[in-house]
């Protein structure tokens, strides 16, 4: 039930099957966080949003994503169990409110975030999230990231090096993976997810092209033996991650072949260019319309 229940508040913003729920308020009351261990210093937690990667260590307590504000006190509770050590730094995989709502809470406590510059300047101000029109308000200094970066930065931290790395445009215009060399974990944000289709962010700069190529620079960066934590969704590995990417070669490829041959966007939607991936319905035709719009 549990688990219904947090899959569901996980797809409101990134899923797209999901998407006419949206608007109604979510009670986090019910949300417990999971924890998931992945190796021996290395853990998944898992309640309403993004999964949480945690490392734990000598050092200190450091994190991918926070989710959502109101789960604040239980995501630390979770940390608590595994370690004494409080969170030191915050990375955020981008700025998509299920992933950094909790950033003022953990700027409050002291934690340091991290996040691509573009995400640092998205959070600045508010934004409108294409996928269901909702409004994320800027945050306020504490919320905002005190690290930013370019194209990657590494960290040496709990006996791993940790690159954080930008391959570019892809679900938004500030999207980082975040490796654990050591570990031989990647947290890949919304750049690879375990539902459907991807939700591809493209009047934030997201784009389904450089979402191919990203997924291509991520599998390169990593062996057939790493695990995957994906934005949302299950443990993953690189073969899931390279079929994911061809997925969206075959859908992108269908669509230009038709895009070429001078289909409108309704005569493209017709022609069903999903097929075999995902269900014929709205979150679909939306997908696609949003895809023409993009590939175009
Ligand atoms: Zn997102």
């Amino acid at each position: 039930m549990k688990r219904t229940t947090s899959a569901v508040l996980g797809l409101l913003v990134c899923g797209l099957l999901v998407y006419p729920a949206l608007g109604s308020a979510q009670n986090f009351d019910n949300v417990q966080i999971r924890t998931l261990q992945v190796t021996e210093s290395i853990y998944v937690l898992q309640g309403s949003g993004g999964n949480i990667g945690v490392s734990i260590g000598d050092d200190g307590t450091f994190i991918v994503d926070d989710q959502f504000a109101p789960l604040t006190d239980k995501i630390v509770a979770a940390i608590a169990e595994l370690t004494d050590k409080p969170v030191e730094f915050v990375v955020n995989s981008h700025w998509h409110y299920d992933h950094t709502d909790g950033n003022e809470n953990f700027g409050r406590a002291g934690a340091r975030i991290i996040a691509h510059e573009n995400s640092r300047r998205r959070m600045e101000t508010s934004q409108i999230i294409s996928l269901n029109g909702r409004l994320q308000e800027a945050y306020s200094k504490e919320g905002l990231p005190k690290i930013t970066f370019g194209e990657s930065v590494r960290f040496h931290y709990n006996d791993n090096a940790i690159d954080i790395v930008h391959f570019g445009p892809a679900h938004t215009d500030g999207d980082a993976v975040v490796f654990f060399r050591d570990a031989n974990v990647i947290h890949t944000g919304d750049v690879f997810v375990r539902y459907g289709l991807p939700f591809i962010d493209g009047p934030n700069g997201g784009q389904l092209s450089g979402m191919i190529d990203v997924l291509w620079g991520v599998a390169g960066l990593i062996s057939d033996n790493t695990t995957i934590i994906p934005g949302h969704g299950q443990l993953s590995t690189r073969t899931d991650l390279l079929e994911y990417r061809s997925m969206l070669v075959t859908i992108r490829d269908r669509m230009l072949g038709q895009i070429a041959e001078g289909m409108s966007e309704d005569e493209v939607v017709a022609a069903n260019p999903t097929q075999g991936f995902a269900p014929p319905g709205a979150g679909t035709e939306r997908w696609v319309r949003a895809a023409y719009v993009d590939l175009r």
